[in-house]
């Protein structure tokens, strides 16, 4: 009795800290779906299966086949033949680590330790996941948290979504990823030591290099100020041309993409004649800027969603925000989707992405209804969240589809999101590598 006592005390011990158990992949999944959005941006197929080996997808056949025949003898079956499946969402643009928001955020900054931050992102990580978002793209956080969370995941001691991460964001001195902004002078040299400020071609060149000496996929740079900074500078350009020409240039010399947060027209149009991959919020664009985005090529990221984060924390605290923000934010509620309405008219490229950490976590698909009341279709919503937002990340041949080939990340949902894009909002099946993270179906 007693070793048996001792044996469950053991057990007790040493659970907490054994990795989540995981049940070896099957090698064969079919999923039979009643309706396939396998390449969205293209109608829908009907009732097919998704035969998946491995993790990945082997191929999408037309009408539903079981294990039954005798060419999947053995395969595991996965009935969604009510539901609408669709690849796996990807958002362009979030922060995993808070959503907290306004003075609560600045708080937490000088509050929370690097390890408490972690475990935030963790959470975050799996509402993102549960939402359906199996890829995102994390532009900017500080002590390499979503860089360690990437690589746990992708070791698979976490389960999360795959992460495309930009390491710390970089801005000028003053500029938007200032983290002294609002705090006394002399607490600046404790603040600031991230190193992801630069004043000069050469210092920015260094700031470039730190973030690729760290892992980084991506550059993030802001070239406007920022709605949530703490100064009065405005939302105007805070670069200049040899500054970001020098970021530009050293990004690509180690073969990274560069995202850049930009609101006034002047920012982005600088950030796309250097020739960078996304404008994220843009929200003054103006015809000079349609046109250099025609021409680049360059992806618009419009992250509608941080007005919903804005007006549900206002809503719970007039004083969520400092003044001085609270002005900017009540800009870009009254202006934001301004852009998008010229944009999408135009033929700019639109890839997803919510800003999430400004907006809550897991809510991230509240996006396709603003891009739907801003001019985009729903098809068109879906494919910015997928076809476009993969090849945005360099992802292309990974995800954004579900062809031959591509990791099995996979979402159902139970309406037709072609016709009524709120019912993403509610992602009962997710699949990520083939291996079930959610499924409520019959619940
Ligand atoms: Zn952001």
């Amino acid at each position: 009795m007693r070793r048996i006592a001792l044996s469950f005390a053991l057990a007790a011990l040493v659970a907490p800290f054994q990795a989540v158990p995981q049940a070896p992949l099957p090698r064969v999944l079919l999923v039979q779906a009643g309706h396939v959005l396998d390449r969205p941006g293209r109608p829908a197929r009907g009732p097919s299966t998704i035969v998946i080996r491995d993790g990945r997808i082997a191929e999408v056949r037309s009408g539903f086949v079981g294990p039954t025949d005798a060419a999947f003898a053995g395969a595991e079956l996965i009935d969604l033949r009510d539901r609408y499946v669709l690849p796996g969402l990807v958002d362009s643009h979030v922060h995993l680590t808070s959503d907290t928001g306004g003075v609560l955020s600045q708080l937490e900054e000088v509050q929370l330790s690097p390890a408490a931050k972690a475990y935030n992102a963790l959470a975050n990580a799996h509402k993102t996941l549960s939402a359906g978002f199996t890829t995102v793209r994390n532009l900017g956080d500080r002590d390499g948290i979503t860089l360690a969370l990437r690589e746990a995941i992708r070791a698979g001691k976490v389960v999360g979504p795959n992460i495309v991460d930009a390491g710390t964001s970089i801005s000028t001195t003053s500029g938007h990823m200032d983290p002294a902004l609002g705090f006394r002078d002399d607490l600046r040299d404790t603040l600031d030591r991230h190193d992801n400020l630069c004043d000069g071609a050469d210092a920015c060149r260094r700031a470039v290099r730190l973030q690729v000496a760290r892992g980084v996929d991506v550059i993030k740079i802001a070239t406007t100020g920022g709605v949530n900074s703490r100064i009065g500078a405005g939302l105007g350009r805070q670069m200049f041309d040899d500054e970001v020409q020098a970021i530009v240039e050293t990004a690509r010399l180690y073969g990274k993409k560069i995202a850049v947060h930009a609101h006034g027209a002047d920012g982005v149009k600088l950030a796309l004649a250097a020739g960078v991959d996304s404008i994220e919020h843009g929200t003054t664009l103006d015809e000079e800027c349609l046109e250099l985005f025609r021409k680049s090529g360059a992806y618009y990221v419009p992250t509608l969603s941080t007005v919903n984060g804005y007006l549900e924390r206002i809503a719970a605290d007039p004083n969520a925000y400092a003044p001085a923000v609270r002005a900017k934010v009540d800009w870009r509620i009254r202006i934001t989707g301004e852009s998008l309405r010229k944009a999408v008219p135009a033929g700019v490229k639109i890839a997803f992405g919510t800003d999430a950490g400004v907006s809550r976590h897991g809510r991230n698909a509240d996006e396709f209804e603003l891009m739907v009341q801003n001019g985009m279709t729903p098809s068109q919503a879906l494919e910015a969240a997928t076809v476009n937002a993969a090849d945005l990340l360099g992802l292309g041949q990974e995800v954004g589809t579900l062809e031959a080939g591509k990791r099995a990340d996979l979402i159902a949902v139970d309406g037709d999101p072609l016709r009524d894009v709120t019912v993403l909002k509610n992602v009962p099946f997710v699949m990520k590598d083939g291996a079930i993270f959610k499924d409520q179906r019959g619940s």
